[in-house]
Protein backbone atom coordinates (compact mmCIF):
# COMPACT_ATOMS: atom_id res chain seq x y z
CA UNK A 1 0.00 0.00 0.00
CA UNK A 2 1.05 3.26 -1.04
CA UNK A 3 0.91 5.96 2.01
CA UNK A 4 -0.26 9.22 0.71
CA UNK A 5 2.03 12.32 0.76
CA UNK A 6 1.26 15.81 -0.29
CA UNK A 7 2.13 16.26 -3.79
CA UNK A 8 3.07 14.92 -7.56
CA UNK A 9 4.77 16.94 -10.17
CA UNK A 10 2.88 16.79 -13.29
CA UNK A 11 3.69 19.14 -16.09
CA UNK A 12 5.49 21.45 -14.62
CA UNK A 13 3.17 22.15 -11.75
CA UNK A 14 2.85 20.45 -7.99
CA UNK A 15 -0.33 19.19 -7.46
CA UNK A 16 -2.36 18.01 -4.64
CA UNK A 17 -1.74 14.26 -3.65
CA UNK A 18 -5.91 13.93 -4.58
CA UNK A 19 -5.36 16.12 -7.70
CA UNK A 20 -3.29 13.92 -9.72
CA UNK A 21 -5.73 12.69 -12.05
CA UNK A 22 -5.84 11.41 -15.80
CA UNK A 23 -8.50 10.68 -18.17
CA UNK A 24 -9.60 7.35 -19.07
CA UNK A 25 -8.95 7.94 -22.52
CA UNK A 26 -5.16 8.76 -21.71
CA UNK A 27 -3.45 6.93 -24.62
CA UNK A 28 -0.83 4.82 -22.69
CA UNK A 29 -3.49 3.20 -19.94
CA UNK A 30 -4.49 1.47 -23.66
CA UNK A 31 -1.56 0.70 -25.27
CA UNK A 32 1.53 0.86 -23.12
CA UNK A 33 3.46 3.40 -24.92
CA UNK A 34 5.69 5.39 -22.54
CA UNK A 35 9.12 5.86 -20.53
CA UNK A 36 9.44 5.39 -16.77
CA UNK A 37 12.29 5.41 -14.20
CA UNK A 38 12.54 4.33 -10.92
CA UNK A 39 14.94 6.32 -8.49
CA UNK A 40 15.77 6.04 -4.75
CA UNK A 41 16.87 8.70 -2.43
CA UNK A 42 18.63 7.71 0.61
CA UNK A 43 19.42 9.76 3.72
CA UNK A 44 23.02 9.20 4.53
CA UNK A 45 25.48 8.60 7.64
CA UNK A 46 25.74 12.36 7.20
CA UNK A 47 22.43 12.87 8.11
CA UNK A 48 21.86 14.69 4.34
CA UNK A 49 19.30 13.03 1.86
CA UNK A 50 20.93 12.50 -1.29
CA UNK A 51 19.29 11.17 -4.77
CA UNK A 52 21.24 7.84 -6.19
CA UNK A 53 22.49 8.41 -9.43
CA UNK A 54 19.64 11.11 -10.78
CA UNK A 55 21.23 12.09 -14.03
CA UNK A 56 21.55 8.54 -15.13
CA UNK A 57 18.11 7.55 -14.06
CA UNK A 58 16.47 10.18 -16.09
CA UNK A 59 19.19 9.96 -19.06
CA UNK A 60 17.74 6.66 -19.54
CA UNK A 61 14.18 8.18 -19.35
CA UNK A 62 15.45 10.15 -22.42
CA UNK A 63 16.83 7.42 -23.70
CA UNK A 64 13.77 5.45 -24.08
CA UNK A 65 11.64 8.15 -25.45
CA UNK A 66 14.19 8.52 -27.77
CA UNK A 67 13.65 4.66 -28.31
CA UNK A 68 10.11 5.19 -28.69
CA UNK A 69 10.43 8.38 -30.80
CA UNK A 70 8.23 10.17 -28.25
CA UNK A 71 9.34 13.78 -27.74
CA UNK A 72 9.10 14.73 -23.81
CA UNK A 73 8.06 18.32 -23.57
CA UNK A 74 10.83 18.68 -20.87
CA UNK A 75 14.30 18.18 -20.94
CA UNK A 76 16.09 15.65 -18.85
CA UNK A 77 17.80 18.53 -16.44
CA UNK A 78 13.84 19.92 -15.77
CA UNK A 79 13.08 16.13 -14.91
CA UNK A 80 16.23 15.95 -12.41
CA UNK A 81 14.94 19.81 -10.79
CA UNK A 82 11.45 17.93 -10.78
CA UNK A 83 12.64 15.07 -9.03
CA UNK A 84 14.50 17.39 -6.53
CA UNK A 85 11.60 19.88 -6.26
CA UNK A 86 9.13 16.60 -5.41
CA UNK A 87 11.17 15.26 -2.33
CA UNK A 88 11.38 18.46 -0.96
CA UNK A 89 7.45 19.41 -1.19
CA UNK A 90 6.66 16.54 0.54
CA UNK A 91 9.84 16.87 2.89
CA UNK A 92 11.07 13.50 2.48
CA UNK A 93 14.56 11.86 3.58
CA UNK A 94 13.89 9.41 2.08
CA UNK A 95 11.96 7.63 -1.13
CA UNK A 96 11.16 5.91 -4.26
CA UNK A 97 10.90 8.34 -7.44
CA UNK A 98 9.05 7.23 -10.35
CA UNK A 99 9.44 9.50 -13.69
CA UNK A 100 5.98 9.07 -16.07
CA UNK A 101 6.71 10.11 -19.71
CA UNK A 102 3.03 9.07 -20.99
CA UNK A 103 0.93 9.86 -24.27
CA UNK A 104 -2.28 11.56 -22.57
CA UNK A 105 -5.61 11.62 -24.08
CA UNK A 106 -6.41 12.85 -27.59
CA UNK A 107 -6.96 10.18 -30.63
CA UNK A 108 -7.35 6.81 -29.98
CA UNK A 109 -5.97 3.49 -31.89
CA UNK A 110 -1.95 2.93 -32.02
CA UNK A 111 -0.96 5.36 -34.07
CA UNK A 112 -0.67 7.79 -31.20
CA UNK A 113 0.41 10.79 -33.83
CA UNK A 114 -1.24 13.43 -31.78
CA UNK A 115 -1.72 12.50 -28.71
CA UNK A 116 -0.12 15.30 -25.91
CA UNK A 117 3.21 13.78 -24.37
CA UNK A 118 2.55 13.94 -20.70
CA UNK A 119 5.58 13.92 -18.12
CA UNK A 120 5.03 13.40 -13.92
CA UNK A 121 6.84 12.79 -11.13
CA UNK A 122 5.61 10.29 -8.35
CA UNK A 123 7.08 9.78 -4.89
CA UNK A 124 6.36 7.40 -1.99
CA UNK A 125 8.12 5.78 0.95
CA UNK A 126 9.62 1.84 -0.51
CA UNK A 127 11.26 -0.46 1.72
CA UNK A 128 12.50 -3.90 1.02
CA UNK A 129 11.25 -4.23 -2.76
CA UNK A 130 11.41 -8.17 -2.41
CA UNK A 131 10.42 -8.55 1.50
CA UNK A 132 11.71 -7.58 4.44
CA UNK A 133 14.94 -9.19 5.25
CA UNK A 134 15.56 -10.31 1.52
CA UNK A 135 18.63 -8.30 1.82
CA UNK A 136 20.41 -10.54 4.20
CA UNK A 137 19.13 -14.42 4.43
CA UNK A 138 18.02 -14.61 0.07
CA UNK A 139 15.26 -14.88 -1.46
CA UNK A 140 13.61 -18.17 -3.71
CA UNK A 141 13.16 -17.74 -7.30
CA UNK A 142 11.57 -19.90 -10.08
CA UNK A 143 12.82 -20.12 -13.95
CA UNK A 144 10.03 -18.18 -15.59
CA UNK A 145 7.85 -20.10 -18.36
CA UNK A 146 7.74 -16.86 -19.96
CA UNK A 147 10.81 -15.97 -21.85
CA UNK A 148 12.08 -12.21 -21.84
CA UNK A 149 10.84 -10.34 -24.95
CA UNK A 150 12.98 -11.21 -27.90
CA UNK A 151 15.47 -8.44 -28.83
CA UNK A 152 13.26 -7.65 -32.34
CA UNK A 153 9.75 -8.17 -30.77
CA UNK A 154 10.49 -5.43 -28.23
CA UNK A 155 13.29 -3.14 -26.95
CA UNK A 156 14.96 -4.73 -24.15
CA UNK A 157 16.91 -1.02 -23.67
CA UNK A 158 14.18 0.53 -23.46
CA UNK A 159 12.26 1.04 -19.97
CA UNK A 160 9.03 0.91 -21.25
CA UNK A 161 5.34 0.84 -20.03
CA UNK A 162 3.88 -1.82 -22.18
CA UNK A 163 6.93 -4.47 -22.10
CA UNK A 164 5.74 -4.86 -18.22
CA UNK A 165 3.05 -7.30 -18.75
CA UNK A 166 5.83 -9.65 -19.73
CA UNK A 167 7.42 -8.60 -15.89
CA UNK A 168 4.06 -8.92 -14.44
CA UNK A 169 3.25 -12.65 -15.94
CA UNK A 170 6.47 -13.93 -14.67
CA UNK A 171 6.09 -12.43 -11.72
CA UNK A 172 2.85 -13.04 -10.72
CA UNK A 173 3.42 -17.26 -11.96
CA UNK A 174 6.58 -17.36 -9.57
CA UNK A 175 4.89 -15.57 -7.00
CA UNK A 176 1.31 -17.72 -6.78
CA UNK A 177 3.72 -20.57 -7.06
CA UNK A 178 5.56 -19.62 -3.72
CA UNK A 179 9.01 -18.02 -4.62
CA UNK A 180 9.67 -14.54 -4.29
CA UNK A 181 10.82 -13.80 -7.75
CA UNK A 182 11.36 -14.88 -11.41
CA UNK A 183 13.97 -15.39 -13.44
CA UNK A 184 13.55 -14.91 -17.18
CA UNK A 185 15.14 -16.54 -20.00
CA UNK A 186 15.81 -15.02 -23.48
CA UNK A 187 13.91 -16.94 -26.13
CA UNK A 188 17.64 -18.98 -26.86
CA UNK A 189 17.42 -20.22 -23.39
CA UNK A 190 20.28 -17.97 -21.85
CA UNK A 191 19.13 -16.51 -18.84
CA UNK A 192 18.32 -12.55 -19.30
CA UNK A 193 17.48 -10.99 -15.66
CA UNK A 194 14.95 -10.87 -13.14
CA UNK A 195 11.10 -9.47 -13.78
CA UNK A 196 12.70 -5.94 -12.48
CA UNK A 197 16.18 -6.91 -11.45
CA UNK A 198 19.35 -7.67 -13.30
CA UNK A 199 20.91 -10.81 -12.21
CA UNK A 200 24.58 -11.60 -11.28
CA UNK A 201 26.41 -14.93 -10.07
CA UNK A 202 29.62 -16.21 -8.47
CA UNK A 203 31.53 -19.63 -9.90
CA UNK A 204 34.95 -20.01 -8.69
CA UNK A 205 36.00 -16.49 -7.41
CA UNK A 206 34.71 -14.84 -11.05
CA UNK A 207 32.07 -12.66 -11.29
CA UNK A 208 29.26 -12.89 -14.38
CA UNK A 209 26.52 -11.10 -15.66
CA UNK A 210 24.88 -10.91 -19.45
CA UNK A 211 26.14 -8.88 -21.59
CA UNK A 212 24.56 -5.74 -22.72
CA UNK A 213 24.31 -7.10 -25.77
CA UNK A 214 21.86 -9.56 -24.08
CA UNK A 215 18.03 -9.45 -23.65
CA UNK A 216 18.35 -6.69 -20.19
CA UNK A 217 17.66 -3.84 -19.72
CA UNK A 218 20.82 -1.67 -18.78
CA UNK A 219 20.48 -1.56 -15.15
CA UNK A 220 22.20 1.63 -12.93
CA UNK A 221 22.94 -0.61 -10.28
CA UNK A 222 24.15 -3.51 -12.32
CA UNK A 223 26.63 -0.36 -13.77
CA UNK A 224 27.50 0.24 -9.75
CA UNK A 225 28.37 -3.16 -8.97
CA UNK A 226 30.36 -4.17 -11.82
CA UNK A 227 32.28 -0.53 -11.02
CA UNK A 228 32.69 -1.92 -7.68
CA UNK A 229 33.68 -5.00 -8.15
CA UNK A 230 36.51 -3.87 -10.60
CA UNK A 231 37.46 -1.74 -7.59
CA UNK A 232 37.72 -4.14 -5.40
CA UNK A 233 39.87 -6.30 -7.50
CA UNK A 234 36.97 -9.17 -8.42
CA UNK A 235 37.19 -10.63 -11.75
CA UNK A 236 34.49 -9.86 -13.71
CA UNK A 237 33.05 -10.96 -16.90
CA UNK A 238 29.94 -10.16 -18.75
CA UNK A 239 28.73 -13.16 -20.44
CA UNK A 240 25.81 -15.15 -21.61
CA UNK A 241 24.72 -17.36 -18.55
CA UNK A 242 23.17 -21.10 -18.74
CA UNK A 243 20.71 -22.34 -16.92
CA UNK A 244 23.21 -24.88 -15.24
CA UNK A 245 25.71 -22.74 -14.82
CA UNK A 246 23.29 -20.51 -12.61
CA UNK A 247 22.11 -24.02 -10.74
CA UNK A 248 25.79 -24.64 -9.93
CA UNK A 249 26.73 -20.85 -9.06
CA UNK A 250 28.21 -20.32 -5.36
CA UNK A 251 26.43 -17.40 -5.09
CA UNK A 252 24.01 -15.56 -7.31
CA UNK A 253 22.26 -12.33 -6.76
CA UNK A 254 19.85 -9.66 -8.48
CA UNK A 255 20.65 -5.80 -8.47
CA UNK A 256 17.99 -3.26 -8.91
CA UNK A 257 16.89 0.36 -7.66
CA UNK A 258 14.17 -1.14 -5.46
CA UNK A 259 15.41 -4.65 -5.42
CA UNK A 260 19.15 -3.08 -3.98
CA UNK A 261 21.04 -6.06 -3.82
CA UNK A 262 19.26 -8.90 -2.77
CA UNK A 263 20.82 -12.56 -2.59
CA UNK A 264 19.37 -15.79 -4.33
CA UNK A 265 19.46 -18.37 -2.10
CA UNK A 266 17.50 -20.73 -4.13
CA UNK A 267 16.65 -21.48 -7.56
CA UNK A 268 13.88 -23.96 -8.50
CA UNK A 269 14.06 -25.66 -4.86
CA UNK A 270 17.68 -25.97 -5.42
CA UNK A 271 20.39 -24.33 -2.70
CA UNK A 272 22.65 -21.68 -4.36
CA UNK A 273 26.41 -22.43 -3.22
CA UNK A 274 25.69 -22.71 0.37
CA UNK A 275 22.45 -21.37 0.52
CA UNK A 276 23.29 -18.39 2.37
CA UNK A 277 24.64 -14.79 2.04
CA UNK A 278 28.09 -15.35 0.03
CA UNK A 279 31.85 -13.61 0.93
CA UNK A 280 31.41 -12.14 -2.95
CA UNK A 281 27.99 -10.60 -2.69
CA UNK A 282 28.32 -9.38 1.25
CA UNK A 283 31.50 -7.67 -0.12
CA UNK A 284 29.44 -6.25 -2.48
CA UNK A 285 26.53 -5.03 -0.80
CA UNK A 286 28.70 -3.44 2.36
CA UNK A 287 29.95 -1.42 -0.52
CA UNK A 288 26.46 -0.61 -2.13
CA UNK A 289 24.82 0.11 1.17
CA UNK A 290 27.74 2.12 2.65
CA UNK A 291 27.62 4.25 -0.31
CA UNK A 292 24.05 4.93 -0.78
CA UNK A 293 22.99 5.14 2.26
CA UNK A 294 26.70 4.97 4.60
CA UNK A 295 29.71 6.99 5.11
CA UNK A 296 31.67 5.53 2.11
CA UNK A 297 32.31 9.06 0.48
CA UNK A 298 34.62 6.91 -2.75
CA UNK A 299 31.73 8.11 -5.13
CA UNK A 300 30.63 11.54 -4.85
CA UNK A 301 29.68 11.92 -7.93
CA UNK A 302 26.67 8.94 -7.81
CA UNK A 303 24.91 11.63 -5.31
CA UNK A 304 22.84 14.82 -5.75
CA UNK A 305 22.09 16.10 -2.60
CA UNK A 306 18.72 17.12 -1.50
CA UNK A 307 19.32 18.62 1.64
N1 LIG B 1 15.75 -5.10 -15.30
C1 LIG B 1 14.47 -4.69 -15.31
C2 LIG B 1 13.51 -5.38 -16.21
C3 LIG B 1 14.06 -3.65 -14.48
O1 LIG B 1 12.79 -3.23 -14.48
C4 LIG B 1 14.99 -3.04 -13.60
C5 LIG B 1 14.56 -1.92 -12.69
N2 LIG B 1 14.69 -0.67 -13.29
C6 LIG B 1 16.32 -3.50 -13.63
C7 LIG B 1 16.65 -4.54 -14.49
C8 LIG B 1 17.36 -2.87 -12.76
O2 LIG B 1 17.69 -1.58 -13.22
P1 LIG B 1 18.21 -0.47 -12.23
O3 LIG B 1 19.36 -1.04 -11.49
O4 LIG B 1 18.61 0.65 -13.12
O5 LIG B 1 17.08 -0.11 -11.34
Amino acid sequence: MVDKLKKIWMDGELVGWDDAKVHILTHSLHYGLGAFEGIRAYQRADGGTYVFRLREHNERLFDTCRLLAIKPKFTQEEVNQACLDLLRANEMKEGYLRPLVYMGDGPMGVYAHDNPVRTSVVAWHWGAYLGVGATETGIRAKISAFARHHINVGMPKAKMMGQYTNSSLAKREARIAGYNEAILLDTHGYVSEGSGENIFIVRRGRLITPPLSASILEGITRDTILKLARELGIPVAEEMITRDQLYLADEAFFTGTAAEVTPIREVDDRPIGTGTLGPITKQLQARFFGIVKGADDSHPEWLTAVY
